[in-house]
């Protein structure tokens, strides 16, 4: 079986309705198939090769030939049922493409393209082929719409929770990849565009997904909010903004991806960089409709903003000289880099300075 032609139509996971009981009607157990059985079918949904494929899944390993020239980028990332996210509120094809496109961003935030994924899948027993297929049509999804093909992975039975691993490569000519090391006194603090409303779509669903379980009747307050709700379910990594960037000519000093929230990764820049920041809380890009979600849920929507995380932004530095470029480019300007003695502070619009924290996603919480 050629395993690499694409023989589906791209899935648009958008159109599973959330809040709805998870999994599908007909559930064929895996048992029925087997792994490789399984794999084959999956493959199905394994996304156009890419140029610098020499050989995709299907052997012991896969074989890549990078641009000449140019570095290779690699980072892994994990989704655990439980920890990371609870099936009750977010459909399998939605979670095939945020296990995606959370590692296409972290590619982005070296200011670099990705070219493939890996994927990982320990499946629990009461899923069957048809939900893992449902998760691979969120693969699907994302691999087709930013261009990155699948060159291996593993499957395995789970004994407790779904868990889905994707591993990203992508190429870069050295010299335009941005660490979080480079941002120097004076530089532009830009970020790529508005900030909290993947957590507030997040509190929605899971207010809503209480009020379905009390009430299966009861009609649901998701149409209002379907632009949080979509940045919660759909992440899209701002690949659009490092094609901006370098068709300007811009290369940031610094970048990372706000995946744990705005004021811990300025501290991971500040830190990385040996630098201070001045972040202006009234330049924070907050989206009208995370402005009602917060006062609904009576949050503070700078709070939000600097602690929600998962916005998977672009948070980056250029020199003070970009200025008008970045105005010219619609890109928010939220603050300057200080020297490291400064410290880094959030400056309100009565003028207050209040230190940064980092209170966002903590993978080891202490016990409540
Ligand atoms: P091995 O025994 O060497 O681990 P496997 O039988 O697990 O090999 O996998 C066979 C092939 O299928 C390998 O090329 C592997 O990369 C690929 N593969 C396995 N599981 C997946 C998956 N979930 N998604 C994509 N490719 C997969
Ligand atoms: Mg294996």
């Amino acid at each position: 079986m050629d395993s690499t032609k694409n023989t589906r139509g791209t899935a648009n996971p958008a159109q599973t309705t959330p809040g709805k009981t998870q999994g599908n009607t007909q559930r064929t157990p895996l048992s029925s198939l087997g792994e490789f059985a399984l794999i084959d079918r999956l493959a199905g949904f394994f996304p156009t090769p890419s140029p610098h494929t020499v050989l995709g899944p299907g052997d012991d390993c896969a074989m890549l030939a990078p641009p000449e020239g140019k570095q290779l980028l690699l980072s892994t990332d994990i989704l655990l049922e439980g920890v990371h996210f609870d099936l009750t509120y977010f459909p399998l094809a939605h979670l095939g493409y945020k296990a995606v496109a959370v590692n296409l961003s972290d590619v982005a935030a070296m200011n670099a393209q990705p070219a493939h994924i890996t994927v990982s899948i320990g499946i629990p027993k009461r899923m069957g082929v048809e939900d893992v297929e449902e998760i691979y049509r969120g693969i699907e999804a994302a691999c087709s719409h930013y261009s990155v093909d699948i060159v291996g992975g593993d499957t395995s039975a789970s004994i407790t929770g779904l868990c889905i691993s994707v591993t990203v490569i992508g190429y870069s000519a050295p010299e335009t990849i941005a660490k979080r090391s480079g941002a120097k006194p004076n530089q532009l603090l830009c970020v790529t565009g508005n900030l909290g409303a993947p957590y507030l779509g997040l509190r929605i669903l899971e207010r809503e997904a209480k009020v379905l379980r009390a009430n299966p009747e009861a009609s649901l307050a998701l149409k209002e909010y379907s632009y949080i709700i979509g940045r919660t379910l759909m992440p899209k990594p701002r690949l659009d903004a490092i094609d901006m960037l370098a068709k300007a000519g811009i290369v940031p000093s610094s970048m990372i991806d706000i995946s744990d929230g705005l004021s811990s990764e300025i501290l991971h820049i500040a830190k990385a960089s040996g630098v201070g920041c001045r972040l202006y809380a009234e330049r924070i890009p907050i989206d009208q409709e995370t402005m009602k979600a917060a006062e609904e849920l009576n949050l503070n929507p700078i709070t939000v903003a600097l602690h929600g995380g998962e916005d998977f932004e672009l948070l980056f530095t250029v020199p003070l000289e970009l200025q008008e470029r970045m105005d010219d480019l619609g890109v928010p300007i939220i603050g300057y880099i200080t020297p490291a003695a400064q410290g880094c502070v959030m400056v309100t619009p009565q003028g207050q300075e209040i230190p940064l924290t980092a209170q966002g996603w903590n993978a080891f919480p202490t016990e409540a």
